[in-house]
């Protein structure tokens, strides 16, 4: 139990790290008590999902996926909700079913911290040359199960502390199922999430959000991640109430400069007036490629990330 007082005397002493900080030029606080995000742990769950094939919808990987993450949900005691629709496949003959999941944990309802990654991945490697290995379905290593992994992680640590206020944890579907160019088909899972999350049956209108933090493509070696132009245009305070988090936690990885506006899933969320910040480093050579394999990630890189989102669960921004 963390007294007002004990909140004010940290706070404090945060403030005092950094006021030195800014003359040592590094700002460190010190980290809360109790269990730390593990990098090496999340670095298995990264693992787990390539070790499952390739995740695009309808794959054997995909299910399989969905499937271990609601079982991990329920070994941990937390709330998993199913959130499927169907859609006309844009590129084949048949249907599509899309399903974003939501896990819960911490006080039921009020104000709510999201944290969102889409777990589905690619099903062509569209940025290989050779027309053939174009055509294979994407590792997914980085873009797809490094954020799913960092969410399986926090889901691990969430579900054994005592939080100030909810916390619910999002993966999104069919994010990455669009032909470059074709901007309909992106997103699809996030985009009907955010028309329809104040809707009965919803577990996410059981509350109201402070925010969204999505982490997509987080776990490449020498991680640099720059304030992402959707999200410094439409929420800036939010992002830069993360980025200073970071900065406070001595997190190098987060480098506050504007950086390229990715469509993404937060874009529905921000056009729906939900403050919302995506953390990503688009820098990365193995993009959409057979090269998106764990040996381009480093526990490293996901501890950074996953300390800054485990340390926003336990202290919030505002
Ligand atoms: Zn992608």
């Amino acid at each position: 139990m963390c007294s007002e007082a004990g909140r004010y005397r940290r706070a404090l002493s945060c403030a005092v790290a950094i006021a030195v900080a800014v003359v040592a030029n590094s700002a460190i606080c010190a980290p809360i008590d109790g269990p730390q995000f593990s990098g090496e742990r999340a670095m298995i769950w990264l693992d787990r999902q390539c070790d499952l094939g390739p995740r695009d919808p309808g794959s054997p990987g995909h299910a399989s996926l969905k499937g271990l993450i609601a079982a991990q949900a329920e070994s941990l005691g937390l709330r998993c909700v199913s959130l499927c629709f169907g859609v006309d496949d844009p590129y084949g003959d048949g249907r599509l079913e899309v399903c974003n999941l939501v896990i819960s944990a911490g006080p039921p309802g009020g104000r709510r911290l999201w944290v969102g990654a889409h777990y589905d991945t690619r099903p062509r490697c569209d940025r290989e040359t050779d027309p053939a290995r174009a055509k294979a379905r994407l590792p997914g290593a980085n873009d797809g199960a490094s954020g799913t992994a960092i969410l399986l992680h926090l889901a691990e640590l969430l579900a054994t502390a005592t939080l100030p206020r909810g916390v619910d944890l999002i993966f999104f579907d069919a994010e990455d199922y669009g032909l470059e160019g074709d901007l309909a088909n992106y997103c699809l899972g996030s985009a009907r999430l955010a028309s329809t999350w104040r809707d009965f049956g919803s577990p996410l209108a059981e509350g109201r959000p402070e925010g969204l933090i999505l982490l997509d493509m987080v776990g490449k070696r020498d991680l640099n991640i720059p304030l992402e132009g959707h999200s410094l245009r439409m929420a800036e305070p939010w992002t830069r109430a993360v980025f200073e988090r970071a900065g406070e936690l001595g997190l190098a990885q987060f480098v506050p400069v504007p950086g390229p506006a990715i469509i993404d899933d937060h874009l529905p969320f921000l056009r729906a007036g939900v403050p919302a910040v995506d953390l990503i480093d688009f820098d990365y050579p193995q993009w959409h490629t057979l090269r998106d394999t764990p040996d381009a990630c480093s526990a490293a890189s996901l501890e950074a990330v996953g300390r800054l989102v485990w340390d926003i669960c336990r202290r919030p921004l505002s």
